[in-house]
């Protein structure tokens, strides 16, 4: 195995059936199950492949939704006999009693649960599918009830009000859930990107309320709660030590890999670069081989800094070199859909200094 690099975590999409339909989802073929997804058999060969051999230490199973394939505990019973540590991203309206006994025998590290609205209506109305709320809450009581880590994930977006954020803090501790709030929304991962990233962003008068909402609440629950300047400054020392000057860990500790085993450095570069395939291609070699995990290894900052010198707004871009390289198959290139973003971001920074 390549020195310096260790590939710690996998994301597993394990499929891209899913029985919601949001208006929202940053998958543009949802609901398309491939004829080919990968067997029980296949995930399980490469399950204790990465245990073995590379040493992972961390899996992320998600699809579509996880839990619409037939197999999923025995694919979770596989992880967890090969001592991985491993969450679950899920719209949690599959888990019913029996499927949460079965989690409590693997006992996951978390898993995660998307609600969109703490109301049945506007959550139903988002994901098109009536019961999808009643379910899902159903779901997270019964995780909770057997003492599994469960937390909802809440992307805020523009349906929420602040009443909203309130309620869904209120429903998350009422059921023993942690609250993770979501406050950007990803591209979707094609190149329709531009139209969704900002369609269903929060309005930048609500954006200055969640903050300090958010804020507050996480202080109040939390003993380690770290400012978002807190936070800018860990990742500039964690990137001062690294090895990398790669803003995230994509093809630097991870992987990701699709449901019919192309693997690619992270779940957004499945849409446009794949560097190879379970089925064929021996995925400790690719680890230590492949030319485009050399590339993003070696990225260097200074190049992104000259595409980007006279957009202003540099400050308040989320970097993602996957959404680069999908809109202009370079991984410095601008984005369009980040560069909206930055700027509505720079917007909103403006409005709240005004309100102070
Ligand atoms: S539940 Fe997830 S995968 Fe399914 S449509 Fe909604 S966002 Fe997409
Ligand atoms: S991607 Fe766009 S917004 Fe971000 S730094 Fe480059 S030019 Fe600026």
């Amino acid at each position: 195995m390549y020195r310096g690099f260790a590939l710690k975590e996998v994301f597993l999409e394990t499929t891209h059936a899913c029985n919601q339909r949001c208006r929202y989802c940053y998958l543009p073929d949802v609901g398309r199950s491939f004829k080919d997804e990968l067997t029980t058999d296949e995930y399980k060969h490469l399950i204790i492949k990465l245990a073995n051999e590379a040493k992972t230490v961390y899996l992320t199973f998600t699809g579509g939704e996880f839990f619409s394939r037939p197999d999923a505990i025995e694919l979770l019973q596989a992880a967890e006999e090969n001592n991985f540590c491993f969450s679950i991203l899920t719209n949690g309206t599959l888990i019913d009693e029996r499927t949460a006994d079965a989690l409590k025998e693997v006992m996951p590290f978390k898993i995660r649960v998307t609600l969109f609205a703490p109301d049945e209506d506007i959550h139903d109305n988002f994901t098109r599918l009536k019961g999808s709320y009643r379910s899902a809450v159903n779901g997270i009581r019964f995780l909770s009830e057997r003492g599994i880590p469960v937390s909802i994930t809440y992307p805020i977006t523009s349906i929420a009000n602040i009443e909203h954020f309130k309620a869904m803090g209120d429903l998350a501790n009422s059921m023993g859930a942690v609250l993770e709030i979501g406050d950007r929304i990803l591209p979707s991962r094609d190149k329709t990107c531009r139209k969704s990233i900002l369609s269903y962003q929060l309005s930048q008068e609500s954006y200055p309320l969640l903050n300090k909402w958010a804020e507050d609440y996480l202080r109040e629950r939390n003993d380690c709660y770290l400012s978002e300047k807190d936070l800018e400054e860990k990742n500039r020392e964690r990137l001062e030590k690294s090895i990398t000057r790669l803003p995230c860990g994509a093809g630097v500790d991870t992987l990701a890999i699709n449901p019919v085993g192309d693997i690619a450095a992270c779940p957004m570069f499945l849409s446009e670069k794949i560097i190879g395939n379970i089925r064929k291609d021996d995925i400790i070699r690719l680890w230590d081989e492949a030319p485009f995990l050399k590339t993003l290894r070696s990225y260097d900052p200074a190049k992104r800094d000259k595409a980007c010198k006279t957009c202003g707004v540099q400050d308040t871009c989320h970097v993602c070199v996957a959404q680069s390289y999908i809109e202009n198959k370079d991984i410095y290139a601008p984005s369009i859909a980040l560069c909206e973003e930055a700027k509505w971001m720079k917007e909103v920074k403006e409005y709240e200094k005004t309100l102070h």
